[in-house]
């Protein structure tokens, strides 16, 4: 046991044991302690010097990883052992008694000394001990009473020694032990720190959930296998931006624990491809993926492309759930290096443009890039735009059905940029996507209540009808800003209609129908724009108390044509009606149209049939008119 550490110990003694065998040996020879020098003395000396040497080769020559070196040295001490013992041997007969015991006592000095140095190795402890002490007792013991007494004392102080070196020995084992212990201990720390830091890594790296690479760890990789990838010849990088469709439908039909299973999922099959490929792949929103690919041909980027749509779209199955994953892929790739963040946003722009056009795949182009310059264009030019107040108004009137009266005006905004309109479909919706919306909105908020209220002061009874985005009504700022204005302008609060389409009500309902509340508690009334273009029913209108709904001028279109069109007009308008709803038709162009609402009992058209939007001036002119 611990042979190695024994062997350490063992040897650190070693030359200093030697060099007291001879030490003593040469003492005892050349002193003439005993009767002077003598060739058998000498030749004696001698033999102990070889013994020496011979065990200083062991300790010098033989390697420390010899598991066999320790018995290499147990055999010198025997042999040392057996050399001294062999001296009384050879020349106690001319000793006087006073001799014998000076001998007796030089030799147990010495082998106790050995006894506690060699303890390391105990056989060699007690072997020195007992064959350099016990023989030459027996000698003794062998001859008159006196030299007996000396010898029975001898082998007394002997077995002494040799329990005492069994104790030193002990003691030498157990520190070996503790030692050992401290220096796992040590060594166990070391690797469980060592682990932990590679797990805070990992975690720091990776996304918990689906094990990829996570947004601000994706780009360190990336510049990493890059520096590679770039040494090759035709070298193409191309970053693949995927987009789960309708992740939230899953999470809110079969719940999150089902949801988080799709996107452990959706990472192994990443991870897999990855592992084949070489790929990075990053989870980079909520149901949002990110994958670098390098590669030395388009034919290996289609491929790869091909490959994960057919893995991601491979059905999951849970329980008694199985769902087909469907998503939009939007790719970019280049052969020259370009900023990691930039080819990500064209991937993303990619993307992003399939999906407003139903295609499941698109690479990036340069229609795509003209889309975002403009798109950044017209967003730099609407901050100026905000700050200088430069948007203004377009009224439309909404005009009562069976008396030809206008009823209300539906309040457009209006921007040109370097002399050019921009419609409102665009830049409304650069404003939504950008937070500029809030600002646009109190602006045109601000607009459109001068303007009733200059309306009003002749026209008391006619309403204004304002656009209004589901991002602005989220603020709870929006209904202070309100409130300010009507006490500014003196506003009566009926003749405010607020119009929110469809789509933004149903999707936005729990956070929404709080604020409409609070507004038709002020008395503002409540539209629902583009009606029929979302997928909301009766009874959550009904909920609202709504008050207007404008059915989508894609119905008014084709009314004269198409009989369902012409049946769903006359039953919405039915519905509408019995929950007190009034039904404004939008885009209403051509007489005939208007023939057939009316028969259909809407109560308000709106279109360029009665007028086109118009400017605050002509709009006053209209209702002078009146
Ligand atoms: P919308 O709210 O459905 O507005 C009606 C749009 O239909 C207006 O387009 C109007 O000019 C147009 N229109 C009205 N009658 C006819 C017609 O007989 N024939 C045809 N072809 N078009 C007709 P506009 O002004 O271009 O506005 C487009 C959209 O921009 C609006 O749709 C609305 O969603 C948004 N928008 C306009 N102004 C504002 C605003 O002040 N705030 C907000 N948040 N959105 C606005
Ligand atoms: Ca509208
Ligand atoms: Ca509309």
């Amino acid at each position: 046991m611990y042979k190695t550490e024994r062997l350490k110990v063992f040897s650190a003694n070693l030359p200093f044991l030697v060099s007291v065998n001879i030490g003593i040996s040469t003492i005892l020879v050349i002193s003439g302690i005993y009767d002077g020098i003598s060739t058998d003395k000498l030749f004696w000396m001698l033999s102990i010097y070889a013994v020496s040497a011979l065990r200083l080769f062991f300790h010098y020559g033989i390697s420390s990883t010899n598991p066999h070196k320790l018995d290499f040295h147990f055999f010198g001490v025997v042999l040392a052992g057996v050399v001294w013992a062999s001296y009384p041997y050879l020349f106690h007969q001319n000793f006087t008694i006073k001799q014998e015991m000076v001998a007796l006592i030089i030799f147990c000095g010495m082998s106790g000394g050995s006894a506690s140095l060699l303890s390391a190795d105990l056989r060699s402890s007690i072997a020195f001990t007992t064959i350099t002490v016990i023989p030459f007792c027996l000698v003794l013991m062998g001859m008159g009473p006196d030299e007996k007494a000396i010898g029975i004392m001898g082998i007394g102080y002997a077995i002494a020694l040799c329990l005492s070196a069994v104790r030193s020995s002990t003691f030498i084992i157990n520190s070996i032990r503790s030692q050992l212990h401290v220096e796992s201990l040590v060594a166990n720390l070391e690797s469980e720190v060592e682990k932990r830091t590679a797990k805070i890594l990992t975690l720091e790296q990776r996304d918990m959930l689906t094990g990829l690479y996570n947004r601000t760890s994706f780009t360190t990789k990336v510049e990493m296998v890059q520096d590679q990838a770039f040494e090759q010849p035709n070298n193409i990088e191309t970053f693949i931006h995927i987009n789960l469709e309708a992740f939230h439908i899953i999470n809110d039909n079969y719940g999150h624990e089902f949801g988080d299973l799709v996107l452990t999922l959706i990472g192994k099959r990443l991870t897999n491809i990855d592992k084949y490929y070489g790929s990075v792949s990053a989870r980079w929103g909520n149901d949002e993926f990110i994958i670098y690919l390098s590669t030395q041909s388009t034919y290996t980027v289609n491929e790869y492309i091909d490959l994960v749509r057919e893995k991601l779209s491979e059905p999951i199955q849970h329980n008694n759930i199985r769902v087909s994953l469907t998503f939009h892929i939007g790719y970019f790739d280049g052969s020259e290096p370009m900023p990691i963040l930039r080819a990500i946003k064209n991937a993303q722009l990619a993307m992003n443009d399939g999906k407003k056009n139903h295609i499941r795949v698109r690479a990036f182009d340069q229609d795509i890039q003209d889309q975002y310059e403009r798109k950044e264009y017209l967003r730099l030019e609407m901050l100026k735009a905000i700050e200088n107040q430069t948007f203004f108004m377009n009224y439309q009137p909404i005009v009562d059905i069976k008396t030809q009266r206008i009823h209300s005006f539906e309040a457009l905004v209006r921007w040109k940029v370097a002399g050019e309109p921009i419609a409102p479909d665009e830049f409304i919706a650069i404003a939504e996507e950008n937070g500029l919306i809030t600002d646009l909105g109190k602006l045109i908020m601000k607009m459109s209540l001068m303007a009733l209220n200059r309306v009003n002061q002749r026209h008391p009874q006619v309403a204004i009808s304002i656009n209004v985005s589901a991002i602005e009504f989220e603020h709870d700022e929006f209904i202070d800003y309100l409130d300010f204005l009507i006490h500014q302008y003196s506003i009566i609060t009926q003749n405010i209609h607020l119009e929110i389409t469809e789509t933004a009500m149903i999707s936005n309902l729990a956070r929404l129908s709080n604020v409409i509340k609070r507004l038709k508690n002020k008395g503002i009334m409540i539209s629902v724009d583009d009606f029929g273009t979302g997928f909301s029913s009766i009874s959550v209108l009904k909920n609202l108390s709504v008050d207007f709904i404008k059915i989508d001028k894609t119905y008014v279109d084709d009314i004269c044509s198409n009989e369902k069109d012409q049946s769903i007009v006359s039953a919405v308008t039915k519905m509408a009606h019995t929950i007190n709803s009034k039904v404004i038709a939008e885009g209403v162009e051509l007489p005939e149209q208007l023939a057939i609402l009316r028969s259909s009992d809407v109560d308000f058209i709106q279109g360029y049939l009665f007028s086109k939007p118009v400017s605050f001036e002509t709009m006053l002119t209209q209702l002078a008119y009146e």
